[in-house]
């Protein structure tokens, strides 16, 4: 089915004795769906960012299965095994919380044989067409990402230079990059996040066209572009993503207020912060701290909160009803790019909303903030605050000193679970306004 003229390079068998890929480095359930696969007849190789990661001396996250074998073939080879997916049919082989994703090889193919469908802007809604494992490598995104491991004599084939690639530590689009931006534009931040994540470079003719496509991921699903922000932003390598995105021209696309704000701050102060704020999120992942979606969208949008605040009460509003209208109206704006769950805006918003109390210090307020189940977060984004301006330093020593003062102790004691009841009441009595959205489209 493939045109070998089309692959720009020679296929390339690397042998195990010129890679460092060792089979005690593979998950063992990964291991056994390889060889239950093999020793039934079929191909069957490790694939994605797991053979990137093992070359790189990572550990991956999840070990993904390519395979000759029908998704049919592959449910009467496992008992633990169960199909998924509409747009893209695959096996899932389960191991207690483990699961080995297993694909059939796909084809890019338009020559209408398929089960493929389109949409006028060119993205793929559906595509179940299999093809031969270079078919397969053709419609990855980088050439890092396209290189697979061979159970049948352990050696990774290279189809698309690959090899070469990981080992100059570059990411590069396969094919023409703007029309595999233009086929799914999420493919953008893939290249940003996983240049970050690695330290690769973006090969020039891949990072070019990025700045002028970028509006394209308002079209991308916001539900997919959620998932996006916490890969970008959640996985250790938060400073470094956000450089890349303002680097390539993306930042007005993902976070278009944050970019006006940041833009229209001139001291810098407010980017100052936000950098402080993601390196210290990256260094409580690399010491196995938790961080939460909440804080980090608090950090990330509150250029936008503070920018739409100062303009709401230049226009005359009073401080305490423009807190709140800038909290929802930010939230509500970024929610057409970003599916940001309930779940994680409300809390957003009580850190913002919390920042405006820190300056309250009556006995009986001080106890309501400290009892207050976001107590911690608000006082470490106020501790954040403290870079971008030098004027919170009376209010941290005062919340510094109360959180362990024992006179507040007891009241602050008895009063958690009266908050923590009031607040799993309103969550019962659900969303305090409803937003309805029509069902974003795309992905
Ligand atoms: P990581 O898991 O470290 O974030 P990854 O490369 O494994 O990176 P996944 O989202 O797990 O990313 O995707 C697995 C593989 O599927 C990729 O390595 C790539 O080969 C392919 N892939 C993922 N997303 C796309 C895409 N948008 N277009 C084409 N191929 C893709
Ligand atoms: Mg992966």
């Amino acid at each position: 089915m493939t045109d070998p003229s089309f692959l720009p390079t020679a296929p390339r068998t690397i042998p195990r004795d010129q890679h460092a890929i060792s089979r005690k480095d593979i998950s063992p359930s990964a291991l056994r769906v390889l060889y239950r696969l093999h020793e039934a007849g079929y191909g069957a190789y490790l694939v994605g960012g797991a053979v990137r990661d093992l070359l790189l001396g990572e550990h991956p996250k999840d070990f993904d299965v390519a395979t000759d074998a029908t998704p049919e073939q592959v449910k009467h080879l496992f008992r633990n095994c169960r199909l998924i997916g509409r747009r893209f049919r695959l096996a899932h082989v389960v191991y207690g919380r483990e699961i080995i994703e297993v694909a059939t090889f796909r084809a890019n193919s338009d020559d209408g044989s398929g089960d493929r469908e389109q949409d006028e802007d060119g993205r793929v809604l559906r595509d179940n067409v299999y093809g031969t494992i270079e078919d397969d490598a053709i419609r990855r995104d980088f050439t890092a990402n396209a290189l697979y491991y061979a159970i049948a004599d352990f050696s990774v084939r290279d189809y698309l230079g690959g090899f070469e690639d990981v080992n100059n530590r570059v990411m590069k689009l396969i094919g023409d990059p703007e029309t595999r931006y233009r086929e799914d534009p999420v493919r953008m931040l893939r290249a940003v996040r996983l240049a970050a994540k690695l330290r690769f470079g973006i090969d020039p003719p891949s990072a070019d066209p990025i700045p002028r496509l970028a509006s394209l991921l308002k079209e991308a699903s916001s539900a997919r572009l959620f998932e996006e922000c916490l890969k970008l932003f959640l996985s250790g390598h938060a400073e470094a993503s956000f450089l890349g995105l303002e680097a390539h021209g993306l930042l007005p696309a993902l976070l278009p207020e944050t970019a006006v704000a940041l833009a229209s701050n001139r001291n810098g102060a407010l980017r100052r912060m936000l950098l402080e704020g993601l390196r210290a999120t990256d260094a409580r992942i690399a010491a196995e701290e938790p961080v939460s979606p909440a804080f980090l969208f608090a950090l990330l949008l509150w250029p936008a909160y503070c920018r739409t605040l100062a303009m709401l009460q230049a226009q005359g509003m009073h401080v305490a009803e423009a807190e709140r209208h800038a909290a929802d109206r930010v939230t509500v704006h970024q929610l057409n790019t970003v599916a940001l769950p309930r779940r994680f805006s409300l809390p957003m918003q009580e850190i913002w909303l919390m920042q405006a109390r820190f300056s309250q210090r009556q006995r009986k307020r001080a106890v309501r903030m400290l009892a207050h189940p976001r107590f911690r977060a608000a006082y470490d984004f106020l501790l954040l605050r403290q870079v971008a301006s030098d004027s919170h330093a009376e209010d941290i020593a005062f919340w510094a000193e109360a959180q362990h003062d024992p006179e507040h102790a007891l009241a602050v004691a008895a009063l958690r679970p009266v908050l923590a009841e009031e607040e799993a009441a309103a969550d019962a009595r659900g969303p305090r306004r409803r937003r309805r959205r029509p069902a974003a489209a795309g992905h």
